[in-house]
């Protein structure tokens, strides 16, 4: 049941940086982090947060559309500077594997199981609404099986690399088709991806 005290006019900005999009969601002061930079660029973030009039401790919660270094590369490194990290159940399995994608030598901060807050999607919407904002986190398994997507009640989702499915490849269409399916079926109207410019939702 949507809470009619939350406001559904979200800020959405983009403070991605090497064609890498890092979305913030606020609502009134506090600020939540879909996706969470490459491994080693924190001081890249930390100066695109800064560019953007973003305070580093507004940004209260945060969580990876997936585990890839592109995605969940600075999350312990948030974390340190006072963010939770959110790990939906989905993504357990997927976490220490992040580190079999770095390169020796790459200024990498593992992940640890410390301070991390482990939800259920079923209950992604309570966690959001603690936040402030009015919204659901939803499995979008087709790109990885960890992949997870949030839908605001405004209609914006935040797909990660969800692969459209007019470009599908070697992934399993059926799946990519009824994560689609299920983002059409909350009302998303605008997908925010990982790699690209906001576009609107194509039909089914
Ligand atoms: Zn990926």
């Amino acid at each position: 049941m949507p809470n009619p005290g939350l406001s559904t006019v979200t800020p959405i900005v983009n403070v991605g940086f090497r064609s890498t999009n890092i979305w913030v969601v606020g609502a009134g002061t506090t600020r939540l982090l879909v996706d969470l930079g490459w491994v080693g660029m924190m001081g890249a973030l930390q100066h695109e947060l800064r560019r953007k009039d973003i305070p580093l401790d507004a940004i209260r919660a945060g969580f990876a559309t997936h585990y890839h270094i592109d995605h969940a590369g600075c999350a312990e490194d948030l974390k340190r500077h006072g963010m939770a990290l959110w790990v939906f159940e989905e993504q357990v399995p997927s976490v220490d594997g992040l580190s079999r994608w770095v390169k020796p030598g790459e200024p990498f901060t593992p992940i640890r199981s410390e301070g991390n807050v482990l939800l259920r999607c079923v209950d992604s919407r309570r966690a959001l609404a603690d936040l402030g904002i009015a919204g659901e986190v939803i499995p979008t398994p087709g790109h990885s099986p960890c992949s997870v997507s949030l839908v605001l009640n405004s209609g914006a989702c935040f797909t990660g690399d969800l692969t459209p499915e007019a470009m599908v490849g070697s992934e399993d269409r059926t799946v990519v088709r009824a994560s689609w399916d299920r983002l059409r079926a909350l009302g998303a109207r605008t997908v925010y991806p990982g790699h690209a410019a906001p576009y609107p939702m194509p039909p089914a």
